[in-house]
């Protein structure tokens, strides 16, 4: 069920407009613009009915608040209007509100305007989901994993925590694809993704196909020692399916991983160091492919025996 929140001083209005709505959507209302603001940074809610003349914080900063939070400004926002609030409404309508209903209420026009918008954000959030999912594998692509990491990257910086960058490549996979034909490639593709993604662990432990036969994983909260184990049982993993390659270059489907481990600060770059990961990656490769090659804290290098 879809939530809405209602903001709302008056306790009397708030509940006229849960008992119009509160059939088909699971509804909250709170009576104070900073319970609202609260409430509205947990991001479950997919409208906020607001009412835009409350004492204190009135609803326009309220409003303008929300338009500027990472997670609260796609939200649709409903203004709660009454027929003489023209100005008000107009002023609403421009900071970026998506619509206004108007006291007092008729229920039918409320459910009508209400459903309409509640529709339209569930389909948009469908679109970005797509957006962000590669198709072949299921899992995150490139566009997904940048807005990922960049969220994840502020938050080692902001904690002080470590934060992990790695990425996988499948080994001689032109061959593979000569071999065995595009087909078979991709199937190969999906399977190194699932295999990967059942070995992670943590609910902040992510990995995207970066493109063709290539990964990004990300990790959060671990030292280098403990990922770096960690990326050697996925790569033992794939090693383990046992999928046939070209006898000429190898037995089986492998991977290549590298990676690097660091507590970035204000001043690191996250573009420095993925690219260190690539050179960890190119590393793996040079020195016979099917290994883990890791930077850790001190820029030391860690590698698979
Ligand atoms: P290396 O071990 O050095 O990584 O060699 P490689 O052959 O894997 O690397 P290279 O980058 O030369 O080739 C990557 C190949 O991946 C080329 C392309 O045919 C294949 N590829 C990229 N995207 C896809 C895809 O979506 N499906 C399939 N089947 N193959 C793909
Ligand atoms: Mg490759
Ligand atoms: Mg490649």
């Amino acid at each position: 069920m879809e939530k809405i929140l209602i903001v709302d001083d008056s306790a009397v209005q708030a509940a006229q407009l849960k008992s119009i709505l509160s059939d088909t959507y699971d509804v909250v209302a709170v009576h104070t613009p900073e319970e609202g603001l609260r409430l509205a940074g947990s991001g479950d809610y997919s409208l906020i009915l607001l009412d835009v003349v409350m004492p204190g914080m009135d609803g326009f900063t309220l409003l303008k608040t929300l338009q500027e939070g990472r997670r609260t400004r796609g939200v649709p926002v409903m203004l709660i209007t009454s027929l003489s609030d023209v100005s008000n409404e107009q002023y609403g309508l421009l900071l970026g509100a998506v619509d206004y209903i108007t006291k007092p209420f008729n229920a039918l026009i409320v459910k009508a305007r209400v459903n309409t918008h509640i529709n339209l954000y569930r389909y948009r959030r469908q679109i970005e989901r797509q957006s962000m999912t590669d198709q072949l594998t299921g899992i995150a692509n490139r566009r997904g994993y940048e807005e990922y990491s960049a969220a994840k990257w502020n938050e080692a910086v902001r904690l002080h925590v470590p934060i992990s960058l790695c990425m996988i490549d499948i080994d001689h996979f032109k061959r593979f694809n000569d071999t065995f034909g595009h087909p078979a490639g991709d199937k190969v593709i999906s399977t190194v993704a699932k295999t990967a993604l059942a070995h992670l662990h943590r609910s902040t432990d992510f990995i995207a196909r970066y493109g063709g036969e290539e990964f990004v994983a990300l990790f959060l909260g671990d030292p280098s020692e403990r990922i770096f184990g960690h990326l050697q049982t996925i790569r033992k993993a794939v090693e383990a399916l046992h999928i046939p390659h070209d006898p000429s270059v190898a037995q089986w489907v492998t991977i290549s991983v590298g990676g690097i481990t660091i507590v970035p600060s204000e001043s690191s770059s996250y573009d420095t160091h993925l690219k260190i990961a690539d050179t960890m990656l190119y590393d793996a490769k040079k020195h016979g492919r099917n290994t883990v090659v890791w930077a850790n804290e001190r820029m030391q290098q860690l590698w698979e025996c």
